[in-house]
């Protein structure tokens, strides 16, 4: 079975691309390679963060490997926090303070329109592939909901009328950027997998 890391330590994303993977890929995390490392996430853009994460440990392990990187762009605020989402109000990651900033940033401006990106760089047999997910939605006056992570409770979705923080997880991840962004690499992947498929079997 092909091996493909998952340039990932997060369980629960290693968990969904498992589940659509596997039998046909064996799914690696890193810390299933005991890598520790703080891997280089110093690009300007989702895509050059996707390939900086895929490249290293194709590099490291040589082993096929994929990796993902997301963003909130308000169109308000020139597609910030964008590549910066992590870190918008400091190293420490903070959630609320990165909420706090965007809310102060954009203040009582009208135009309150964003989304979510996400890019998942693939590196296979020497070549690198790109897949997109992005939803389209509005940044809210003050949070709402509890459900989720990051920016979820200040984001709502084109054609919904509460947050992502106020979905359930199964209703979010139908409808998310990282889910579109993973169909578009399985789709890739399925096909590829049949055409090896296929192959071995007219060389039969
Ligand atoms: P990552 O690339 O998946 O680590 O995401 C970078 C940052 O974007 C996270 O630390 C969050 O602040 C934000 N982010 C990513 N995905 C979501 C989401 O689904 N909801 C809210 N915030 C998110």
């Amino acid at each position: 079975m092909k091996k493909l890391v998952f340039a990932t330590n997060n369980m629960h994303k290693l968990g969904e691309i498992r589940s659509i993977l596997e039998p046909h890929f064996s799914i690696v995390s890193l810390s299933e390679l005991n890598c520790n490392d703080d891997i280089p996430e110093t690009a300007d853009t989702l895509e050059g963060n996707a390939f900086l994460k895929a490249k290293y440990i194709h590099d490291k392990f040589g082993l096929d490997c994929f990796a993902d990187d997301t963003g909130l762009e308000i169109d308000a605020l020139g597609g910030e926090p964008g590549v910066y989402s992590a870190r918008y109000a400091g190293e420490e990651h903070d959630a609320q303070k990165n909420m706090i900033k965007v809310l102060d940033k954009l203040g009582d401006n009208l135009d309150r329109s964003a989304r979510f990106r996400t890019v998942i760089a693939l590196i296979i047999n020497g070549e690198t592939h790109y897949f997109e997910g992005k939803i389209d939605g509005r940044i809210l006056h003050c949070p709402r909901g509890n459900a989720g992570f990051g920016y979820d409770p200040i984001f709502v979705p084109e054609n919904y009328l509460v947050s992502f923080a106020q979905l359930s997880p199964d209703e979010k991840n139908k409808i998310s950027h990282r889910a579109l962004a993973v169909k578009n690499l399985v789709g890739y992947l399925q096909n590829l997998q049949s055409k090896t498929v296929l192959t071995a079997h007219n060389l039969k």
